[in-house]
């Protein structure tokens, strides 16, 4: 097992019971992770990215505190409805009847997309990737188990009786305080709030994606799925649930009564009996005209933002620079603001780049260091406290008259956990080179290496007529850029 770099507890918010509480492990040593993926039928926008980017760091702090990670994220192919509540169409056959592909092509398609954005946010790869579609046998073994006691047959599908497990709807409750959420009416439930954990394919029609079942031919639905790859992969009870604040409503309680009901019914005054010691919620990223969407306005997806020239992690720093239970809304500004924050930190780590990486143990004696070793564990330890983590990290960049090998001991360590790749960026990564730009970076490095030895012979006609026409090509010198870019294109 890794050093832990110090002895403090992590702590974390736990959305179930509403506090914040020390993590224990269920298996000593060791941190099991479930994290609701994207259903693949549309590529993810930025809001769900800040979703994984959560999830990420939460694996990440597990690791760095020394437990052994085993994370699971799934990808959704079948049964997530356009409603999450049991109305609507399947998101997937709709797409699919929409572009008159199959369905394993528009998910082939957008897991791949998914993937690069993983990829581009610098999100580690989790040990399994479950896809939904090939855990079918799993889920009729698990419904079959639970149907006796707890589910009821109705035309359209099998349906999970609420009443049937102590404690119904504590997670949405913990929220609204309320009760069960959105619950669109089906005829024939038995409470509003009951579920199809088997959809029936409707008589006459076929479905692309349908299986036999002892409740007919049909597809699976959502919510059974979570539950059967997360107690699959992870064994009942795991350590952590994580998914976006809006699943605290249905989805999430719909997969603890399942869990209740398959581990032997017992109630939520022992957490684990929801199948999960902590369930955990990162809050939205949102746009200032409301809730983020991806068919209204413009799609903010990662390709937009490479597309106008930023790069990737300047969205994930923006996500780092609030704590995750925050709402973060975006804007260019905001995005410009991170990025800029981002290029400094890099222009200092460009400064380790030829330094070797001294053991990390003669960090934590130095008095330097230490103590910034030590605000950026308490942070961390204080509910993944990234903003304040962050400020630790830049002040170990700024510490003067230090060993270069001590400090980029630090500086990787810390970079572990937020994952932003500072000894891997170099500054003209992080310039803005918008997609539909006319020029090449070499042709513009061409021309400033041009523009300075005219220069260097004073020759200030020939160096201002460069000047000009990077101009006309939205290029824009920046002499005096305390930073020390050189340049960059416009927006
Ligand atoms: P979906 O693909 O719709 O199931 O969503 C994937 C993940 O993104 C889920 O964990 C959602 O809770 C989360 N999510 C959706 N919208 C946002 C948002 N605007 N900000 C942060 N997370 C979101
Ligand atoms: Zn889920």
């Amino acid at each position: 097992m890794p050093q832990a770099m110090t002895d403090t507890a992590l702590t974390l918010f736990n959305s179930l019971t509403r506090q914040l509480e020390p993590f224990e492990p269920v298996h000593p040593g060791e941190a099991r992770v479930y994290t609701c993926g994207p259903t693949v039928y549309n590529y993810p926008h930025i809001g769900n990215m800040r979703a994984y980017v959560f999830a990420d760091v939460l694996g990440r702090a597990l690791s760095f505190k020394g437990y052994k990670l085993t994370h699971v994220i799934n990808i959704t192919d079948v049964g997530h409805l356009t409603d999450d509540a049991d109305a609507g169409e399947d998101k997937m056959e709709k797409m699919a009847a929409r572009r008159a592909q199959s369905i394993w092509d528009i998910a082939k398609h957008y897991t791949e997309a998914y993937w690069a954005d993983v990829k581009a946010l610098n999100i580690r790869e989790p040990a399994h990737w479950s896809v939904a579609t090939d855990y079918i046998d799993e889920m009729l073994d698990f419904a079959q188990q639970i149907a006796p006691k707890h589910c009821y047959e109705l035309g359209s599908g099998l349906y999970f009786d609420v009443s049937t497990v102590a404690d119904y709807g504590r997670l949405a409750r913990a929220v609204t305080e309320e009760g069960e959420g959105r619950i669109e009416a089906v005829d024939g439930k038995r409470n509003a709030a009951d579920f199809a954990i088997w959809r029936k394919t409707p008589a006459g029609e076929t479905r692309q994606m349908e299986w036999d079942s002892p409740w007919g031919r049909g597809a699976p639905g959502w919510h059974l799925e979570c539950s059967v790859m997360s107690g699959k992969l992870l064994g009942f009870p795991f350590d952590i649930h994580t998914g976006g604040i809006d699943h605290r409503e249905i989805h999430h309680p719909n997969e603890i009564a399942q869990n209740q009901a398959f581990c032997g019914c017992g109630g939520l005054s022992d957490v684990a009996n929801s199948g999960a010691r902590l369930w955990m919620h990162n809050n939205f990223l949102v746009e200032r005209s409301g809730k983020m969407s991806k068919s209204s306005g413009e799609f903010l997806r990662v390709q937009l933002l490479l597309d106008k020239g930023y790069h990737p992690l300047a969205y994930r720093m923006m996500c780092l620079q609030a704590q995750y239970r925050s709402e973060l809304e975006f804007s260019w500004e905001g995005l410009g603001a991170a990025l800029t924050r981002l290029k400094r930190l890099v222009m200092q780590a460009e400064r380790l780049a030829d330094a070797g990486v001294a053991d990390l143990s003669t960090a934590l004696v130095n008095p330097k260091f230490a103590p910034l070793i030590a605000k950026f564990d308490a942070a961390i330890c204080d509910d993944l406290n990234t903003p304040i983590a962050l400020t630790a990290l830049e002040e170990a960049l700024a510490v003067k008259k230090v060993d270069a090998a001590i400090k980029k001991a630090v500086v990787a360590r810390m970079d572990e956990v937020l994952g932003l790749n500072l000894l891997g960026l170099s500054r003209p990564d992080l310039r803005i080179c918008p997609k539909d730009a006319q020029i090449t970076e070499a042709e513009i490095d061409e021309a400033l290496a041009r523009r300075k030895a005219a220069r260097a012979e004073k020759d200030f006609a020939a160096s201002d007529a460069i000047r000009d026409e990077l101009i006309t090509q939205d290029v824009e010198i920046m002499d005096g850029d305390p930073l020390g870019w050189e340049w960059k294109l416009g927006e």
